[in-house]
């Protein structure tokens, strides 16, 4: 018997989960369950992680985590605890199933059966975000080899595992040469190893593009955090609702399964949720557990209620359903249907699977990395471009000269054009001279003269070259 936590979240949260557990406990699935409070219900509370301490114990000692959406409050200070348990569990693969269920479910894509591996632990998603001038936020995007490799590789593992024959690469490195630029590389390299899958790349805007337009054309997908999440979502809309998805979040230790769709508080209580999300992610649980037949049982119950046209609203479509039911109707339709296979869809059989193991990550020995300058960002309110540039060349030594200033990317000095607009916060590169040997100090120095005459620095970044290649992006128009 595997012991699982399970959490049954907010909004329509413990209506699926109870709808779930139920058909869960009528396939006979081997499963004890511990149950955690998490959600609306403790960040209200006063916690703003969403989830008290000794829970953590919980989800960690079972290992196994079957979660219902939840909602993360606005503002506040709140942490997104869905983005915390994938980070602090190392959960750093996200997969999501899509596929439709034409003729029985309305969709544009009859024949789509795209899985979506979503990064899952970086990006935009570190959640680094910080006020810096009047003007202007900032949200770091922190996208690291090791992240890459580990998510690239197990999309690769995943589509030989599961007879796929192709791997589909989003990221949008025409612009973000740097992030983005690193996980297309450790693509193209971890790619090469596997010679028996097709691959491509495709810039994210385009891609999603041709993702909802014509889905049949992918069959894996790898992307970073932010793009898969969005992405999934498309995905999953398409095949006919949002509600019909669910996805795994696998680590190395711990996992977690959920419905890919949020907490829907328009119709929370009202008996209007899918259940088909959350039922979806039990079903990859099962599969994770070893429990393939059961899995097997409850999929062929839930193809067959689908093909009956027993639906819900979300899906309800007069032409097509002969039923249109609620979330507890929808339940004991899937109940009945256990033991019963679909005839138009393929039914399933799982076969129990060994886990994609991957290899330890193997670190470089470190490169030869070279101090070139550093780029000073300032708070200002002139908003000649010229001025700031005569007051920060006022800095200049003789080994780190100002070189070029930026606002928001854009050059603006030492030219650009008079129609940019400008904010309060610029950008400001400072670069070693010649053959000069910049040190720390140098910077340090020249962070304590902004101070002295009364510069208003904000922050600074340091640029580096790795075994002499430069790292860092240099402004548009540069
Ligand atoms: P949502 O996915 O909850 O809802 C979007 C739309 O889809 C709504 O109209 C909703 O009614 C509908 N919908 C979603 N699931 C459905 C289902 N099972 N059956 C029928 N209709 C369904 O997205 P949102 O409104 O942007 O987010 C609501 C809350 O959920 C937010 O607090 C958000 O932070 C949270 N959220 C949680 C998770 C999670 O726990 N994994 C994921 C996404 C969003």
């Amino acid at each position: 018997m595997a012991r699982i936590t399970i959490a049954y979240g907010d909004g329509i949260g413990p209506e699926i989960m109870k709808s779930t557990l139920e058909i869960l406990d009528a396939a006979g699935a081997d499963l004890q369950y511990d149950e955690i409070k998490i959600g609306e219900q403790v960040y209200k509370a006063g916690n703003s992680s969403g989830i008290n301490k000794e829970d953590w114990e919980t989800i960690r000692n079972n290992k196994v985590f079957l979660k219902a959406p939840i909602t993360t409050p606005q503002g506040g200070g709140y942490k997104s605890l869905n983005v915390s348990t994938r980070k602090f569990l190392g959960l750093f693969a996200n997969v999501r199933p899509c596929q439709s269920l034409a003729p029985f479910i309305k969709t544009k894509h009859p024949s789509m059966d795209v899985v979506i591996v979503r990064e899952n632990e970086e990006d935009l998603y570190a959640g680094i975000e910080h006020q810096q001038t009047d003007e202007v936020v900032q949200c770091l995007k922190l996208i690291s080899r090791p992240g890459c490799e580990k998510i690239v590789r197990y999309a690769f593992e995943y589509a030989i595992q599961a007879g796929r024959k192709k791997v589909t690469c989003f990221t949008k490195d025409n612009i973000m040469k740097q992030t983005d630029g690193l996980f297309h590389d450790v693509f193209k390299q971890i790619g090469e190893e596997y010679p028996t899958i097709e691959k491509e790349h495709w810039i994210i805007d385009i891609g999603a593009a041709k993702l909802a337009d014509t889905p049949e054309h992918f069959d894996v997908i790898v992307t970073p955090n932010l793009y898969g999440d969005v992405i999934s979502d498309i995905a999953a809309q398409i095949t006919g609702s949002v509600g019909l998805a669910g996805s795994s979040n696998i680590g190395l230790e711990c996992s977690m399964f959920e419905a890919i769709h949020g907490s829907a508080p328009d119709i929370a209580g009202q008996d209007l949720a899918n259940p088909s999300g959350l039922i979806q992610g039990a079903i990859l649980m099962l599969r994770h557990l070893g429990q393939s037949e059961v899995a097997s049982r409850i999929q062929n119950a839930w193809l067959t209620t689908m093909e009956e046209g027993v639906h819900t609203a979300d899906v309800y479509d007069a032409d097509i359903s002969s039923l249109r039911v609620g979330t507890r109707a929808f339940t004991e339709a899937v109940i009945a249907n256990l033991g019963k296979k679909p005839t138009v869809l393929t039914p399933v059989s799982f076969v129990d699977e060994s886990p994609i193991v991957l290899p330890t990550y193997q670190r470089q020995p470190n490169a030869r990395k070279d101090l070139l300058g550093v780029d000073v960002f300032v708070q200002s309110e002139l908003l000649d471009p010229q001025a700031v540039g005569k007051m920060l060349q006022t800095l200049d030594v003789p080994e780190l000269r100002l070189s070029m200033i930026t606002n928001r990317g854009i050059m603006v000095w030492p030219k650009g054009f008079e129609e940019t607009f400008c904010t309060d916060h610029w950008r400001c590169r400072f670069e070693a001279t010649g053959e000069a040997v910049l040190t720390k100090k140098h910077l340090i120095d020249l962070l304590s003269r902004a101070d002295a005459y009364g510069i208003d620095t904000i922050k600074t970044e340091n640029l580096y070259s790795f075994n002499g290649k430069s790292a860092f992006s240099l402004a548009q128009g540069h």
